[in-house]
């Protein structure tokens, strides 16, 4: 490559061309750029000369001369402007420094893309929880409602509810001051009692909870049913359901849930809400609703010792039923974490924040409430 001659892959547009446009060479000498073809050589004086970015994101470079009227030679080489001929060229200032700009720009662009997708995979492997934590927020509350109905009504058959009103009432003053310290904005929250007797109690989305008459005939004390019952309501208002659905809908979901309309993602969370009945809640949404669960019993003055009392329950039950699975989906016995860890988790909090008392009085004789549960279970 001489010094006052360079040579730089392009084309040229012009009317008459083949699609107006062809591909050659431009080449540069001290006093003219000549675009070289198989069909012959046009020359633009550099006297006069032209020049102009744009394309994508502006790569190419235009050169145009009044001489020439109706061509347009390019090429996406920008070296060209190091030409000596264009570099001592003051009027090529301004493209010399809007070609480094734009540069400047492009590689700004793609470290921000770079920075984007490491974020994005750093995100699906640490947060995706915070991320469908807060799509969940953005969904409406009615939303939530009928996808937590819709889980429960493809899991309960009808004739499974306790409906004595009996049992009901009592159950429902039971729960009243849990819910009442809880004071939540959002839910109304309702659990009902399913005749299984297996020790269980789950949340869906939306408020929708139930307890087992296993359990509550298995519980000890009102106080052990209020501490399922805090744990539950805790699944409820930290979104755990929610959350597990956001995510199993994917990435995708998120995105448009955070940056969109959360409408259309909504409408597709409902039709997957029976999945939420195959779905256990993680290890760390465990711990959660332990640690926010105990928060309610405290604010309502419940004795917390009733939810140790419950867990240990469980860790006998679990003993002496071995081999019997109790740790299927959208179970409380949930091996993870461990019952022992939760056990000694909540013993340092009681420890820490319980203080000795006096705790609330409960207004409703436990064992006569089991007992009316029992005959309606008979009737
Ligand atoms: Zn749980």
């Amino acid at each position: 490559m001489s010094e006052v001659q360079w040579k730089f892959e392009g084309g040229a547009f012009q009317e008459s061309l083949p699609n107006g446009k062809t591909s050659g060479t431009l080449v540069v000498s001290p006093v003219s750029v000549k675009f070289v073809s198989e069909d012959g050589e046009v020359e633009m004086p550099v006297t006069g000369i032209q020049t102009e970015l744009g394309g994508a994101s502006n790569r190419m470079l235009f050169f145009k001369h009044p001489e020439q009227k109706g061509w347009t030679f390019f090429t996406t080489d920008q070296g060209i402007l190091k030409h000596p001929v264009f570099a001592k060229d003051t009027r090529m200032a301004g493209t010399r420094s809007r070609v480094r700009r734009t540069r400047w720009l492009s590689r700004a662009v793609t470290f921000m893309f770079l920075g984007l997708f490491a974020a994005l995979g750093l995100g699906l492997w640490w947060g995706k929880d915070p991320m469908a934590h807060a799509v969940a927020k953005r969904i409406p509350v009615e939303m939530e409602e009928k996808i937590g109905k819709a889980a429960f009504g493809s899991h309960a058959a009808a004739n499974q509810l306790v409906k004595d009103e009996a049992v009901l009432e009592e159950f429902e003053k039971l729960s009243a001051p849990l819910i009442e310290a809880i004071g939540s904005t959002r839910y109304t929250f309702k659990f009902h009692i399913i005749e299984d007797s297996t020790l269980n109690a789950f949340a869906l989305p939306g408020g929708t909870m139930a307890i087992h008459t296993g359990l509550l005939l298995k519980a000890g004390s009102a106080e052990e049913v209020l501490g399922v019952m805090a744990h539950e309501l805790a699944h409820v208002e930290e979104q755990h359901s929610m959350r597990n659905l956001v995510e199993m809908v994917g990435l995708y979901a998120i995105l448009s849930g955070l940056f969109g309309d959360v409408s259309g993602i909504a409408a597709v969370l409902v039709n997957n809400a029976p999945y939420l009945l195959s779905m256990k809640f993680s290890r760390d949404h465990e711990r959660e609703a332990d640690a926010v669960g105990f928060g309610y019993l405290m604010k309502a003055n419940i004795n917390p010792r009733g939810m140790v009392n419950f867990f240990e329950t469980i860790q006998k039950e679990q003993a002496e039923a071995e081999g019997i699975n109790m740790n299927g989906a959208l179970s409380i016995l949930s091996t993870h974490p461990a019952t022992q860890e939760r056990i000694d988790t909540l013993n340092a909090l009681i420890k820490a924040k319980a203080g000795t008392g006096p705790y609330r009085k409960l207004g409703l004789d436990f064992e006569e409430f089991q007992g009316k549960l029992r005959d309606a279970l008979n009737k």
